[in-house]
């Protein structure tokens, strides 16, 4: 290729080479470019083509969704974490089945909708629509503060980097164009061992060009990671274990557990799990069996959860905390959404064996 090529040229000839084959790229249907932009929001691209592909299985478009119960709506979510993402997705196709059945071709329509947010309309709009808007998500925000050499932290530079991503915008070649500064960024400008011997911009590459590629972008100090200790406990009955669904208001909404929460001052997660299932269901729980504790992280929080076996006398629980409760079979657990560290516990009872 050519250095005297526009830089515009060259992105967009490289793409056309070397994109991926993502199943929304195969009909660019604005429903199907709506949830992969959804799903790709702090999701690992590989993992999204997992997910949107049995989403689709599902819900192959607006009426589908919209029909659907928000249970099994959150259940085909459960592993991409942030589930208010799936609860907007829900209440914005019920609003567009009433209202024609289909994703609106119009920036400003698309922003009313529930988790739709300015870059998400953007994208809908280049990528669905090849409209003329700049895309700029992480992988051009690293991608353009390594071209200019932009020695500040990049969040004090977005304007600037929009301003750029605009000006370069081929008219009428949006959805390729954005696509191609994404795909760049992501296989190409990576963040830590870029490859700009196969870069088809490094002799545009201001940082390339002053040896400065690994100090970009400037690096923010990070927020300090909050570690937090839970505790729940499974009380089996009958060969039943006792779950119970979150209050629609609170952070996991709707979504399923096992009784107890976060340690107090001072507790041993024994006794976080024997106050926190009273508080929650009015059982007075004993005969505690240790399981196992489980680690995982969301947003700046490190969360273990200790997970128990548990007894309790005769007597039904009480709906302390939650919205309803049910007895269900081991095996019938994958039916319904749980968050992740819940989910975790049941998949190390899964493969130890516990109710085979
Ligand atoms: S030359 Fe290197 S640093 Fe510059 S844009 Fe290309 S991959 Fe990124």
């Amino acid at each position: 290729m050519p250095p005297s090529q526009p830089l515009p040229v060259r992105v967009l000839d490289w793409f056309a080479v070397h994109r991926r084959d993502l199943p929304w790229r195969r009909t660019y249907d604005p429903y199907q470019v709506w949830i992969s932009e959804i799903m790709l929001q702090q999701t690992r691209m590989e993992r999204v083509v997992f997910y949107f592909s049995r989403w689709l299985a599902r819900f192959p478009d607006i009426a589908s969704l919209a029909a659907a119960d928000e249970d099994e709506v959150l259940s085909l979510w459960e592993g991409l974490g942030y589930y208010s993402r799936a609860r907007n997705l829900h209440r914005a196709a019920r609003l567009l089945a009433g209202a024609g059945g289909t994703v609106p071709d119009c920036h400003d329509s698309l922003r009313k909708l529930p988790g739709i947010g300015p870059y998400t309309a953007a994208a809908i709009m280049s990528i669905a629509f090849n409209r003329d808007y700049p895309v700029v998500d992480a992988n051009v925000e690293r991608l353009f503060s390594r071209l200019f050499d932009i020695a500040t932290p990049v969040k004090e530079n977005l304007a600037f980097i929009r301003q750029q991503a605009a000006a370069m915008l081929p008219a009428g070649r949006s959805r390729d164009f954005n696509q191609a500064l994404m795909e760049l960024g992501a296989l190409v400008c990576l963040p830590k061992k870029p490859r700009c011997g196969s870069c088809p911009v490094v002799h545009a590459c201001a940082a390339h060009q002053h040896q400065t590629v690994h100090e970009r972008p400037v690096a923010v100090a990070g927020r300090k990671s909050i570690l937090i200790e839970m505790a729940c406990g499974i009380l089996v009955r009958d060969n039943r274990i006792l779950i119970q669904k979150r209050q629609a208001d609170d952070v996991w909404a709707n979504l399923w557990e096992f009784p107890g929460g976060r340690l107090q001052e001072g507790e041993t997660p024994e006794q976080a799990v024997v106050r926190e299932f009273e508080e929650e269901t009015g059982l007075a729980i004993a005969g505690l069996k240790k399981i196992t504790a489980v680690r995982h992280s969301y947003m700046h929080y490190r969360v273990t959860l200790h997970g128990f076996f548990c007894q309790a006398p005769e007597g039904e629980p009480a709906l302390h905390a939650a919205q309803e409760n049910r007895w269900v079979r081991f095996e019938e657990l994958d039916d319904f959404a749980f968050p992740a560290g819940h989910r975790k516990l049941i998949k190390f009872l899964q493969e130890s064996g516990f109710g085979s």
